[in-house]
């Protein structure tokens, strides 16, 4: 156990190195082999790289990469994920919906799923909770200093032949956590306000930008709508979107201005958790790196301009989230996307066209989520207003 922890603490500190999050993470198979370590890669170059590069999530994806390219790996069952930090909601909900346990050696108050450091994981949705009981293993770690606590959650697995993590360990855990988290949350404020936004549909066709958007969706700059108000306009891109996806899910990112930016399909076929907003949101991100890593402080300042923060946009779920761990998934990693409180005049970022759940289940799901997801960014998906669209997808 210390010896796992251990290697996810130099991954934690590679991180911080890197000037990301600093957390890091490793997957063991069921002899308690390390099969991968990494690190969190949000921020790249002083770049947001891909808002979901969480080290779980990484690790899973990994897996399943994996795994489609013949490798024989243990089943999810038989894996343990190793981490510094307790998971955050996108992480949790990956974790779950592929089946894998976990080790979480520090906690986080305002984004852990098990913030309040009890094991019950009352912050998941009800039919969740036995799963992450059986599956969260949360070691005791020895001593007298504030780092010191008893164990909780799940047993961990046999192999492990030490069930507990060193204070110094845990301490370096808990810091190297710590010790990033301001000068990333001070790179999040690097973005433009909505009034000094630019419409990127005023660019010539022939733009670096809109040549780069156009290669990863063509159909971007296509349609148009009041900002924040999609409209049945909108229908035939969710719908051919889902058409291509086995699983019939989409999601659209939608600018300040109203531009149709992006319209994907998830790849579930591929990995478990590549779902259509975790698809979407990763390519605007990565849209967004690509363009500006490397280039002139113009050039980043005009990426800056034409192509928003996604926080002053709007994500399109074709069907709203539900009770199950992808759709947890997806509501952590929007709010990761996020990065921080929604701008007052735009509340309603996440809209979805056809239910899943109904609201007031849908708001409870949310109410019970960790400080950072309930309190700070204020999760609140809505039902798009426009009825002529959820009558125009239904049918
Ligand atoms: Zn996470």
């Amino acid at each position: 156990m210390q010896a796992a922890v251990a290697i996810a603490a130099a991954e934690a500190i590679a991180a911080k190195t890197q000037g990301t999050f600093g957390v890091g993470g490793l997957m063991l198979d069921q002899h308690g082999n390390v099969l991968k370590s990494l690190h969190n890669n949000v921020i790249r170059h002083g770049l947001v790289f891909d808002p979901t590069a969480h080290g779980e999530r990484q690790l899973i994806d990994w897996y399943y990469a994996e795994r489609a390219r013949g490798r024989a790996l243990p089943a999810p069952g038989d894996i343990t994920i190793v981490t510094t930090l307790d998971p955050c909601c996108m992480c949790s909900g990956a974790i779950l919906a592929g089946g894998f346990n976990v080790v979480a050696a520090a906690p986080d108050r305002i984004a852990g799923i098990n913030y309040d450091c009890d094991a019950t994981f009352g912050a998941l949705p009800a039919g969740l909770r036995a799963q992450a009981q059986r599956s969260f293993s949360y070691p005791a770690v020895l001593g007298a200093s504030l780092y010191a606590r008893a164990g909780a959650g799940a047993t961990p697995r046999p192999f492990f032949i030490g069930k507990t993590i060193a204070e110094a360990t845990q301490a370096l855990c808990a810091l190297a956590f710590e010790a990033t988290s301001r000068e990333v949350v001070a790179l999040f404020g690097a973005d433009r306000a909505r009034e000094q936004l630019r419409d990127p549909a005023t660019l010539a066709p022939d733009h670096r930008i809109v040549r780069a958007l156009k290669q990863l969706h063509p159909d971007a700059l296509t349609y148009r709508c009041a900002p924040h108000v999609p409209d049945a306009g909108l229908a035939p891109f969710l719908r051919q979107a889902m058409v291509r996806a086995e699983e019939g899910d989409a999601v659209a990112l939608l600018d300040a201005f109203g531009n149709l930016l992006l319209c994907m399909s998830g790849k579930r076929a591929q990995s478990g958790i590549r779902s259509a907003f975790m698809e979407t949101t990763r390519a605007y991100a990565q849209l967004r790196y690509k363009l500006m890593d490397g280039a002139s402080a113009a050039q980043q300042e005009e990426v800056r301009l034409y192509l928003g923060h996604p926080r002053e946009g709007t994500f399109v779920f074709a069907h709203g989230p539900d009770h199950g761990a992808v759709s947890f998934m997806d509501l952590g990693a929007w709010a990761s996307t996020m990065e921080g409180p929604l701008p007052a005049h735009n509340p309603a970022q996440l809209q979805y066209v056809a239910p899943r759940i109904d609201a007031a289940a849908l708001a409870a799901v949310c109410a019970a989520m960790p400080p950072l997801y309930r309190d700070v960014i204020g999760l609140n998906p809505t039902q798009v207003r426009d009825h002529a669209l959820v009558a125009a997808l239904a049918s």
